[in-house]
């Protein structure tokens, strides 16, 4: 089998490639770097301890200050504080790959330690890998994938130092490879769970932000999804809230019953779903909020949502109209600046319209524009 396939292979099989799609894998990553940057700094604070006690004892028993193994081992130290000062504040994706490659350069460093350690001593005692192993496998943020990569690194600069002469005993291979094995598995099994874990707590947070009955977001998650929405405005974007509200359905409801009523809402949800909004919420019993980001004036499927019930031509004999219709209240506003605060009257700015829709004769939209200077303060 050639090596490409074969790593290929490999890379299908890391639980952090063949879990979760893209998306969600980095999602997952995202929120797995903020929940643990603190904890891992304190492993690398232990890692910092760990070098400065070998540094310290090795004086105390009497080694050359300028001895190869402390040099270098200082030499980690000075890398591992001056990755921790310049990494403070980045963002939790760059501050991963820093430290991905700051563990990198250390591996290779630690290699140089171990083998200077064995030049002194005559053999290399198989503690020192193993120790290093364990810190750099104690890294929560980094997956199995990553830390083959970061343990390969010292296994083939040992393998590379024993060929050029080093006195590194076949036993110190057996221990590493041995380490290796078992903590590869554990670390497997760590990424999994903690993928799965991720599954299970996507699947209650979308069944918690759903309506049961038509499958759209409910009111519990709208206001989060708008927010986000509004922070995401760029200046001179325009954002418009649309209200729907089914008409005459407690009318619909008593000649066709409820169960028919909720076959009704199945399918105006079903019409809403198809069209290019950035929001859909079933907000209450019969009534939906559509919003949607544009540039220029408000786009024609919002000007003419009434028309898109309508046109389902679903029968409704208690209704004027013979089929079932919806009035729909619109508000607009153009966004000043980003990050600009949620405009304080524009739900109730939709809710208006949507009552003047009610009063000219339902089945028809109607819009408002809402004035930047009414933005919330708060
Ligand atoms: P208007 O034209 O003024 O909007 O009148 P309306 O009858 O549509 O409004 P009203 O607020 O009087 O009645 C709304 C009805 O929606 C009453 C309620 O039974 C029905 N409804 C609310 N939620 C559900 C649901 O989940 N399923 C069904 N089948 N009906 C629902
Ligand atoms: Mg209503
Ligand atoms: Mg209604």
């Amino acid at each position: 089998m050639k090596l490409t396939s074969l790593l290929h292979k490999l890379y299908c099989w890391l639980p952090a490639y063949s879990l979760l799609s893209h998306t969600d894998e980095q999602q997952f990553r995202r929120q797995l770097i903020a929940e643990h940057r603190a904890q891992s700094l304190r492993y690398i604070v232990l890692a910092l301890a760990v070098l400065m006690a070998f540094i310290v004892s090795n004086q105390v028993a009497g080694a050359p200050w300028h001895n190869a193994a402390d040099v270098l081992r200082g030499a980690c130290i000075a890398l591992i504080t001056l990755t921790m000062l310049c990494t403070r504040t980045l963002s939790d994706a760059h501050w991963l790959r820093a430290w991905f490659a700051c563990c990198g350069l250390l591996m290779a460093l630690l290699v140089g330690v171990f083998v200077a350690t064995a030049e002194r001593w005559g053999y290399l005692n198989e503690g020192g890998p193993i120790v290093a192993m364990l810190i750099f496998g104690s890294i929560t943020v980094l997956h199995l994938g990553q830390k083959l990569l970061l343990w390969a690194i010292l296994v083939l600069g040992l393998v590379l130092m024993a060929k050029l002469g080093s006195p590194i005993s076949g036993w110190t291979f057996f221990y590493m490879v041995l380490c290796w094995v078992l903590m590869a598995y554990v670390q497997y099994q760590i990424d999994v769970l903690q993928r799965q874990h991720y599954i299970a707590e996507q699947a209650e947070r979308i069944k918690a932000e759903t309506d049961k009955l038509t499958g759209t977001l409910n009111r519990h998650a709208f206001e989060a999804r708008l927010t986000q929405l509004i922070d995401d405005l760029k200046p001179q974007q325009a954002l418009t809230v649309g209200m729907l509200d089914i008409d005459y359905f407690k009318r619909y409801n008593d000649h066709y019953g409820h169960l028919q009523g909720d076959q009704a809402l199945i399918a105006v949800a079903r019409c809403l779903k198809q069209l290019p909004l950035d929001l859909l919420v079933r907000f209450g019993g019969e009534e939906f909020i559509v919003v949607k980001v544009h540039n220029g004036p408000i786009p024609r499927e919002l000007t003419q949502l009434h028309e898109q019930i309508a046109a389902l031509q679903w029968p409704h004999a208690q209704s004027p109209f013979q089929h079932l219709s919806a009035s729909v209240g619109l508000a607009s506003y153009v966004c000043k600046e980003r990050g600009e605060p949620l405009p304080a009257n524009l739900l109730g700015g939709a809710d208006s319209a949507l009552y003047a829709a009610k009063e000219q004769g339902r089945n028809r939209t109607i819009a408002r524009d809402i004035a930047a200077s009414t933005a919330a303060t708060a």
